[in-house]
């Protein structure tokens, strides 16, 4: 086991997957079962439809032109030691708050963190600068379905590390993982718009990039991508961070805010309320699909970052 060998897995799973295509519309009974088995693995309906939902629904608006995209890029990865203090900041209520689980609380014996940024295809970010404040279909589509195949690539990892007699959980996959994204959902006891395994923080602590001023994560491959990690027991060469502030990756340079068309960012931070209730307008005519992505789309970060200082250099 090494990390190569993860990263080539991961990369012939980007291009064999079916997981990494949009489906077809399933129409005979037995395709409708193949995709609600499928939409059940990994937790995938925990994720995206939290408030319950037909998964059928997920069936409709895949129109021809659609069909058959790509969703991601091979992914990139960092991994950290499971006992970095950074991972101790982030109960610090100014960062996530004590119900953030560090690695030990989801396995006693983690030794290190993996941290997979998988980025979008060319077409998916190009295709979300063209309305500004309407999301793509391929972006939607990337957002939503295309979670399963980020889920399918933890799995696969978390697959080669058992196999090679190691210990591996992925939080977003666990039962024990929270998210909240409504001030209603009072049964889930953690802060609204907040989860106990933050992907953005956690991916920070490993040495995979920082954040940018949209509040987004910013790898070496930019924000448009989305994020997932694996705590394990293997004591893998941990990663050496080239940066050291929170948005050393970042250029400062504003284009983000003036590109949200929810007035949600500014200078001092991201106006959740503000982002949700923009999501809420626009949403009903994409459902059960979400998103908007204009804080990620069409930027200078969009598929690169700008290291500010390099350790050791
Ligand atoms: S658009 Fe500019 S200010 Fe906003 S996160 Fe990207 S680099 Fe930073
Ligand atoms: S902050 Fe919210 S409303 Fe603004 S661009 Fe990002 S997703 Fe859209």
């Amino acid at each position: 086991m090494d990390r190569e060998y993860l990263l080539e897995i991961t990369r012939e799973f980007s291009e064999k997957s079916p997981t990494n295509y949009l489906s077809p519309p399933a129409t005979s009974p037995e395709e409708l079962r193949a995709l609600e088995e499928r939409f059940h693995e990994n937790n995938f309906f925990k994720h995206n439809m939290p408030q319950g939902g037909d998964f059928d629904a997920l069936n409709k608006d895949k129109t021809e032109e659609y069909i058959g995209m790509r969703f991601f890029l091979p992914p990139i990865l960092a991994i950290g030691r499971a006992d970095d203090p950074g991972f101790d900041e982030l109960k610090r209520p100014e960062a996530i708050g004590p119900h953030f689980k560090k690695p030990i609380e989801w396995l006693p014996e983690a030794k290190r963190v993996i941290s997979l940024f998988l980025p979008f295809t060319e077409r998916v970010i190009e295709s979300n600068t063209k309305e500004p404040d309407r999301p793509s279909w391929e972006w939607l589509f990337t957002r939503v379905d295309g979670q399963q195949h980020l889920l399918a690539t933890a799995a696969l990892v978390q697959q080669a590390l058992t196999e090679a007699g190691y210990q591996a959980v992925v939080p977003q996959t666990d039962d024990r993982y929270l998210m909240r994204t409504a001030p209603q959902q009072e049964e889930i006891p953690i802060p609204v718009w907040s989860s106990n395994w933050s992907e953005r923080h956690v991916a920070f602590v490993t040495g995979l990039g920082t954040f940018g001023k949209h509040t987004n994560f910013i790898s070496k491959k930019g924000c448009c991508g989305r994020l997932i990690s694996i705590i394990t027991d293997w004591e893998a060469d941990p990663d050496v961070k080239d940066y050291v502030g929170r948005f050393d990756y970042c250029a400062d340079c504003g284009a983000c805010y003036r590109a949200c068309p929810g007035g949600a960012l500014a200078p001092e931070g991201k106006n959740k309320p503000a982002c949700s209730a923009f999501l809420r307008k626009i949403s009903p005519q994409y459902a059960p699909r979400y998103g908007c992505g204009k804080c990620q789309s069409g930027l200078p970060c969009s598929t690169r970052c700008f290291p500010k200082r390099s350790i050791g250099k």
